[in-house]
Parts: C-alpha cells; sequence; structure tokens
C-alpha cells in the first residue's frame, strides 16, 4: 500500500442517467456535490483522491469499474441516494459485495461516522451476517478489485428526506462525516501494519527492522 491510500470517490449517475426516481431526477446532482466536497476534504488531510466524474455527464457502470482498475485505488466508494415507491421510506444504509469482503472494515466505520454525524437520521442496517452493511451484487461492488462501498445517503422519494439531501448544509455534513469514516478506517490499518511489523519484531529479536 502507498503511503496514504489513493481513495475513488464515485458520484453516481450523471448526464443522460439523472439518478433514482422519473419524478424527482436530482439523484446525480446531489451525489455529485457531495463527492466534490468529500474530495476536498480527504486531499486536505493528505489523501490522494479521484473522483470518477467532476461534471453533470454520463458514465457506465463498466467505465466507472474500469477507472477502479486502471488507478488500482484503496478504497472505492461510490455515493448514491435511494428511492421508494412507498414515499415513506427513508434512511441511509451501505452496502458491500456479499461474503466477508475487504471493503467490511471501510463499510463499517464509515456508516459509524455518518450514523454518530446524523444522529436523528433512520438507519437502515442488516445485522443477519453479524455486520451492519448490506449486501448485494452491485457491478460497482462485484467488478472493482479493491475494497468498494456504497452509500445510499437518503430516498430523494421522501419528500421530508429529499429536501434534507438537497440541503448544501446537508451535503458539506455528509462529506465531513464520510471523510471521518475514511480516517477511522485508515487508522485501523495503520495500527494493523504496526501490530504486524511488531510481531515480525516479536519472532526476529535479533533483526534490524
Ligand atoms: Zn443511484
Amino acid at each position: 500500500m502507498r503511503k496514504l491510500p489513493l481513495i475513488m470517490i464515485d458520484p453516481g449517475h450523471g448526464g443522460t442517467d439523472p439518478g433514482a426516481t422519473p419524478e424527482s431526477p436530482i439523484e446525480a446532482g446531489i451525489n455529485l456535490a457531495v463527492a466534490l466536497h468529500l474530495r476536498d476534504i480527504l486531499e486536505n488531510q493528505g489523501f490522494a483522491v479521484i473522483v470518477t466524474r467532476l461534471v453533470d455527464r454520463t458514465l457506465s457502470l463498466d467505465e466507472r469499474v474500469m477507472l477502479e482498475h486502471q488507478f488500482d485505488s484503496d478504497l472505492f466508494i461510490s455515493l448514491h441516494c435511494n428511492a421508494a415507491a412507498d414515499p415513506r421510506a427513508k434512511g441511509i444504509e451501505i452496502w458491500t459485495a456479499p461474503g466477508d469482503s475487504p471493503a467490511d472494515p471501510a463499510a463499517t466505520e464509515i456508516f459509524r461516522a455518518v450514523s454518530k454525524a446524523f444522529p436523528d437520521r433512520r438507519l437502515r442496517t442488516d445485522y443477519t451476517d453479524s455486520d451492519l452493511d448490506k449486501e448485494a451484487r452491485f457491478r460497482v461492488l462485484t467488478g472493482t478489485l479493491g475494497p468498494a462501498v456504497l452509500l445510499e445517503m437518503g430516498f430523494v422519494s421522501n419528500a421530508e428526506e429529499r429536501a434534507w439531501l438537497q440541503s448544501t448544509a446537508t451535503q458539506v455534513h455528509m462529506a465531513l462525516a464520510i471523510a471521518a469514516g475514511i480516517l477511522a478506517w485508515h487508522r485501523t490499518l495503520k495500527d494493523q501494519a504496526h501490530a504486524r511489523i511488531d510481531d515480525i519484531r516479536k519472532s526476529h529479536p535479533g533483526a534490524a527492522c
């Protein structure tokens, strides 16, 4: 791994694909706004960051996956908003590929940070497999080579949550919370690396490492 991980931020949809619902084609713009705030925050923290699309343009799922392969990012985070036929549905959820995934620790830290930042929002978790993330074979989760998570930041099909998601204050707070989660995840990686080095030192007392 590089000294600081390369984070790839993937704002869902864009261009000819506006996102979640025909009646509220606003998802792509919300995803992009949060992505750009998140990029700025992570860059300020010294992370290397690539955003899969910087403007409102069409980008296929395969193109997003190919970018991940090309840059070999340490974490790929796709940002989306949810929609449901029932206008009452609301809440935040995070997704990883099925089974034990290298993305699980990142998903847990990001979701924890987002839950802490928005204690009043509904959190949609799935603890049936002993962790909080939901699992699906989304193309950006199964096609990517490194850890990949997909955050559904709320439902644009719910009037209250749509207004909340469209507010700049929410978008900045969401980006700050995601960044806090990524930083926490990165700290656990560093702690694990140090623990491994300590183990090597203990098993090789004479080694100059
Ligand atoms: Zn979406």
